[in-house]
């Protein structure tokens, strides 16, 4: 247990000394194990955040951390011009558990570089640079991730550096806008089979079965971001599993290593051969502590059923938030254990609510939705224990009275300017298509 002036001597630096674009928690978290964290004065929370989605094997999986001690003691770096066993081990792995075709992959360190090689391949595969996205897509931070994203205020502080003139963003969902929007001229479409920060919206199957077709008919590729979905999450080992769908590459990340940073762009072997050498590299990309971490995760997956246990408690889970009686909640949707909640209003005081009244983190998706990630190593007994403390915050906590209140004290107002202003605040207000993603 820590005493008092540590708490605060962590969480101060860290708040002194970070970039500040994170809005930090008041809590040090300090261990994690299963789908339990902890932090520093010994609290224990149900954690339904996981690292937005990476640790779906669990915190500190007993085989990733004895495949990580054991590959530092032996060798840490070594470069991709260099091979090494851990990295064939892992792509044989990886390979075998990707769809047929997607036999080639470059590896590197997160979702975003993936992304970019996505789209770097994209390019000298078909000698075009015109990209279909989605709205309210989500790629990743980088200049040229960040160029898929349609949600202006991810973009905007950036003006013309973001060079999007390039990309048209189609309604997920609109098959005659994808129709539209996909020509002769498109190197790729690139999209979530779940939107994530978008909201936890999965595709329907004709959508992504058009967009494949689309794709075949114009010389396009079929780019899909499993950053994700992927690694039984959606209750598949990946997410195109659902809609027997089968793209020309595949964007990859977050549980890949089981916690590890990692990334990757799995492709057909005619993606990858009109890559010309050295086109495209990274100094980190296959390291053999990622590696082997890769290999242990990619095993526990197949060895313990992860996606048959993320099918069948993402099921529960699901209907048991369905039974939630609350005026609150517009709607409860999801695929295997990537689910989301709508409420009616802003979720950011519910989401405190859990973390900090019930010992749950969950994270938001559109400024709507309750976004819940466990791992997949979560136990029934812990979906009940989430359940239950999600209806007890939707009954007792009540943002909408405390900030009447609040107004009520303010003379200057009228009724009608202070219903409008709380419509507003509170999120009640119109939802907007273009809804802003940023959550954390
Ligand atoms: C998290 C995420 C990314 C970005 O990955 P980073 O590792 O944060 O760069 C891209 N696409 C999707 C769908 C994601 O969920």
């Amino acid at each position: 247990m820590a005493t008092e002036s540590t708490q605060s001597k962590w969480l101060a630096a860290e708040k002194k000394y970070d970039s500040g674009i994170y809005s930090k928690h008041d809590v040090v978290m300090v261990r994690g194990l299963g789908a339990t964290v902890w932090d520093e004065n010994g609290r224990s929370y149900v954690d339904c955040v996981a690292g937005y989605g990476v640790a779906n094997i669990g915190h500190s999986h007993p085989d990733v951390v004895k495949a990580i001690k054991d590959q530092a003691d032996r060798l840490i770096v070594m470069p991709q011009t260099l091979p090494n066993d851990k990295r064939a081990e892992f792509l044989q792995e990886l390979v075998g558990v990707l769809p047929q075709g997607l036999d080639r992959v470059f590896l590197c360190n997160s979702g975003t570089e993936a992304m970019e090689a996505a789209k770097k391949f994209a390019i000298t595969a078909t000698g075009r640079t015109h990209f279909v996205s989605m709205k309210r897509g989500f790629s990743g931070r980088t200049l040229g991730a960040l160029a898929l994203t349609w949600e202006p205020k991810y973009r905007e502080p950036f003006g013309d550096a973001v060079d999007n003139k390039n990309v048209d963003f189609v309604t997920y969902g609109n098959l005659e806008e994808l129709r539209a929007a996909v020509t002769d001229q498109t190197a790729a479409v690139i999209l979530e089979p779940v939107q994530g920060e978008g909201g936890v919206r999965p595709a329907s199957a004709e959508f992504i079965q058009e967009a494949r077709r689309l794709t075949r008919e114009t010389g396009a590729l079929l780019i899909l971001d499993e950053i994700q979905t992927g690694f039984c999450r959606t209750g598949k080992m990946f997410a195109c599993e659902h809609f027997g769908v089968i793209p020309d590459a595949m964007t990859l990340a977050k549980a890949m290593a089981g916690g590890m940073p990692i990334g990757a762009l799995a492709m057909t072997a005619e993606v990858a051969d009109r890559m010309p050498a050295g086109g495209h590299g990274t100094t980190f990309g296959g390291n053999p502590l990622a590696m082997a971490a890769g290999v242990a995760a990619l095993r526990a997956m197949k060895r313990e059923g992860m996606a048959e246990q993320a099918r069948e408690k993402g099921a529960y889970f699901m209907e048991r938030l369905r039974a939630i009686q609350s005026p609150k909640i517009r709607e409860v949707r999801g695929l295997g254990l990537m689910i989301g909640v709508e409420l009616k209003e802003k979720s950011a005081p519910y989401i405190h609510a859990l973390e900090h009244d019930e010992g749950v983190l969950t994270l938001a998706a559109t400024p709507l939705v309750v976004r819940f990630l466990p791992p997949v190593t979560i136990s029934r007994e812990q979906i009940d224990q989430v359940v239950t403390a999600f209806e007890r915050v939707l009954n007792t906590v009540n943002p909408r009275e405390e900030r009447q209140a609040e107004l009520a004290a303010q003379q200057p107002l009228t009724k009608q300017t202070k219903e409008a202003k709380l419509d507003e605040e509170m999120g009640q207000a119109e939802v907007s298509e273009g809804e802003a993603i940023q959550t954390e």
